[in-house]
């Protein structure tokens, strides 16, 4: 109904020049334009006009609090979609979130050439054209041991490219115990296809021999594939040749064996406590051809897929055009090269690459992080919501095995009234979202995966969340 306080109301909207003429709408106006601003005021009134026709309930406005939400708005606009969230799951290498954060040094090192000019296609020797892969071919050979390395835009490029220039309508071996598919947008069959390479099957879903290998070669064979089942395992009776068994066998029919690794580590990980993740340099000198991994799982450094391997088959790969296409780009290489430094001295990278100071924290320096964290909270809340601590399981993740699980510690948040899940969303509407899980109708934090530096915004974000139910 529209009535006579519905015109009073309607009337009583300030005219957009008087909204602009009001201190903190000139102090927006200093700070972007006045078109801008005035296109804000106008989009705000335009708003509440609407709402008292719709018959909404609009809150009792002044000129003031009207100033203020342009001043919001305009702000708003600039507000990226894509920001920053406080991880809380436990999940090191989390695909939603982002995978691997950057170390210091190559955050700085993006910063220098992003800002810039480098030398990114120029050979400064020669003052001729260079080449943007080789800044980091040489530390990537170092690294894992290899003769010759290849970078593109991600791992799955990476498959796409060997498969389309190594066995284009010709046919590639692949165990039926690894035809995986990982995080849901990656089947190898289905980039088998899509690469024009045909895909020949043997042995079975959980045992695949060296003679099922043998038997299926024949002269439309271009390559055998072996991929790293990452992300999920069979157990009990099963049974797959070694690389080095597979690569002997293969070799002497004069094929090449290419090794997809997904998240591939540059350190032997095992004397760290974690897991069996794969080591490239194992897989180099098993005698794989050629080796491919991604750049923003185990590695720790942002997307890219890195290809290892022999210089007769890299030195193919460099000259299709498709490389071209999928390229990397320059603040990637940035961030890989600065990472890949890391590398060259093992307690460095330990220490500077967040993935793997994550992964190899002690429970007790997890522990006492999280009784701070308790002890602040604690005494903001009082009786309105109860915190504990308790011992958790973090996960490496990135697509690694389910199984490397990492001992960790969590806080487990509860609020009287108020369920786990409405509480969970709830974190993650604040200006820095949180992400958690729910236990036993209890939120959990995993403190494993909480940066010494997001502390205060976790903090920030979990009080006002509790608060905004009071
Ligand atoms: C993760 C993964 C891929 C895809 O790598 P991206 O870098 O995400 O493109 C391919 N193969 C395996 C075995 C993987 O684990």
């Amino acid at each position: 109904m529209l009535d006579s306080a519905y015109h009073d109301r309607l009337r009583d909207l300030p005219a957009v020049h008087r909204l602009l003429a009001h201190p903190l709408c000139l102090d927006a106006q200093a700070r972007w334009s006045s078109a801008f601003v005035s296109a804000a005021a106008a989009e705000l009134l335009a708003r509440v006009r609407a709402d008292l026709q719709d018959g909404k309930q609009v809150a009792p406005w002044t000129i003031d609090s009207l100033a203020l939400e342009v001043q919001l708005l305009a702000a708003d606009k600039f507000r990226p979609h894509l920001r920053k969230v406080v991880n809380a799951t436990g999940i090191v290498l989390h695909t939603y979130l982002g995978r691997a954060p950057l170390a210091r040094s190559a955050l700085d090192e993006i910063q220098q050439i992003a800002a810039g000019y480098s030398n990114l296609e120029l050979d400064l020797a020669t003052g001729e054209r260079g080449s943007r892969y080789s800044h980091v071919e040489q530390i990537l050979c170092k690294l894992t041991g290899a003769e010759s390395a290849l970078v593109v835009n991600n791992n799955a490029a990476a498959v796409f490219l060997i498969l389309r220039e190594l066995a284009n309508e010709q046919e590639v071996i692949v165990s039926r115990g690894q035809l995986v598919e990982i995080g849901g947008s990656f089947r190898v069959s289905e980039v088998m296809r899509e690469s024009g390479a045909k895909l020949v099957e043997v042995g079975t879903t959980n045992k695949t021999h060296l003679r099922d290998y043998e038997q299926a070669i024949t002269d439309q064979t271009s390559l055998v594939m072996r991929v790293h089942t990452s992300n999920f395992r069979i157990v009990g009776f099963t049974g797959q040749p070694s690389l080095s068994e597979l690569v002997h066998t293969v070799h002497q029919h004069g094929i090449p064996v290419y090794e997809d690794l997904g998240s591939g580590s540059i350190l032997d990980l095992r004397q760290h406590g974690i897991g069996d993740e794969p080591h490239v340099r194992a897989s180099v000198e098993a005698g794989a051809d050629i080796v491919s991994f991604s750049g923003d799982k185990m590695l720790g450094g942002g997307q890219a897929g890195i290809i290892v391997g022999k210089e007769a088959f890299i030195t193919r790969l460099r000259q299709n055009q498709l490389t071209r296409a999928l390229r990397i780009d320059k603040l990637t290489l940035a961030a890989l090269e600065a990472t890949l430094l890391l590398y060259q001295d093992e307690a460095t990278a330990l220490r500077e690459i967040p993935a793997l100071r994550m992964l190899t924290e002690s429970v007790q320096s997890i522990k006492d992080r999280a009784d701070s964290i308790v002890s602040r909270l604690a005494a903001v809340f009082g009786q309105q919501a109860s915190l504990e601590l308790m011992d958790s399981v973090a996960y490496v993740g990135g697509g690694s095995l389910p199984n490397d699980a990492l001992p960790s510690c969590a806080i487990a948040l509860r609020m009287n009234g108020i369920s786990a899940d409405k509480l969970e969303q709830r974190l993650r509407e604040q200006l820095v979202p949180v992400l958690a899980i729910i236990r036993k109708e209890a939120v959990l934090f995993d403190i494993r995966t909480l940066f010494e530096s997001d502390i205060e915004f976790f903090i920030e974000s979990i009080i006002s969340a509790v608060h905004s139910f009071r």
